[in-house]
């Protein structure tokens, strides 16, 4: 199989040599993630101002070459279980696999063959007998939940016991325009947001961030409550998080973390509306 290189927290998509498949060390998961890249050409239908794809670009991925993935993934799996893998790349205390996730640089659901990647890690984690052992995640900006196949993969998720992260940054449109670079309504958000939450677990992704020194603007953080609140008993959850690594975009130099006091104060305040929260620091 193709050389593996990886240091902790390194994201890099071709740390593995591979074209689809990335092995990531995730220090908050305490073991090995396993990445599916779907835009192996850094193109998103969006342009977040925090996103840490390096050379982003808009547009969608090309045609997936499936048996590649499926290839891909069965040899990374064999050496993760079998091989030296771990034992040689691996630090102690991080030497498990903890999930697989399509997560990429780019909207992963924007693959036409989305749906039909899902099915090939369900058939190769049962095929290592790992079915059920290793969660199958989705890390999504949900845009394209209208589309049945979309929906067929994430069904397909929800099934086989795994969840989706879906990402709402704002409350209003001209929050979602400035940070996410995309033209939606909020009402489109809540509804594929509620149909995602029913074909499977979803939580809601959040990075709240500085920008100019300015903390994000209450009439915002408002906005944003009153769209997920009354999803509450339909969410997983809600994980709030600020900026980890440095956007890799224009925007870069104007944005800044936001510290753990001020976090830890606005999830107090979400979940009084009977959301559950996480935080990641
Ligand atoms: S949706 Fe994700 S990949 Fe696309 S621009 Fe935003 S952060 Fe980057």
């Amino acid at each position: 199989m193709p050389r593996i290189q990886l240091a902790t927290d390194d994201h890099s998509r071709d740390s593995a040599g591979m074209r689809y498949v990335y092995p990531v060390i995730s220090r908050r998961a305490g073991g090995v993630s396993v990445g599916i890249n779907l835009n192996p050409n850094n193109a998103c239908n969006w342009r977040c101002i925090y996103c840490q794809v390096p050379d982003l670009k808009r547009g969608g991925p090309p045609p997936i070459d499936l048996a590649l993935l499926e290839l891909e993934l069965n040899d990374f799996l064999r050496e993760a279980v079998s091989g030296d893998f771990m034992a040689t790349r691996i630090p102690l205390g991080a030497r498990r696999l903890v999930d697989v996730a399509f997560s990429g640089n780019g909207e992963p659901t924007s693959a036409t063959e989305f749906a039909a990647a899902v099915a090939i890690v369900e058939g190769v984690l049962e095929s290592h007998g790992l079915a059920g052992k290793l969660i199958i995640r989705v890390i999504t900006n949900g845009s394209l939940l209208d589309r049945r196949a979309v929906q067929a993969g994430i069904g397909r998720i929800g099934r086989a016991g795994g969840e989706v992260w879906f990402k709402v940054d704002a409350g209003t449109s001209t929050g979602f325009a400035r940070i996410n670079g995309t033209r939606v309504r909020p009402d489109r958000v809540v509804r594929r947001l509620a149909l995602c939450a029913a074909l499977a677990p979803t939580w809601v992704q959040t990075c709240l961030f500085r920008r100019d020194g300015q903390l994000p603007a209450d009439q915002e953080l408002s906005a944003w409550l009153e769209l997920l609140a009354p999803l509450a008993l339909q969410l997983a959850g809600v994980h709030l998080y600020s900026l980890a690594r440095p956007s890799l975009q224009v925007e870069a130099p104007r944005l800044a973390r936001i510290d753990a006091v001020w976090m830890e104060a606005f999830a107090e305040r979400v979940r009084k509306t009977g959301l559950t929260v996480r935080v990641s620091p």
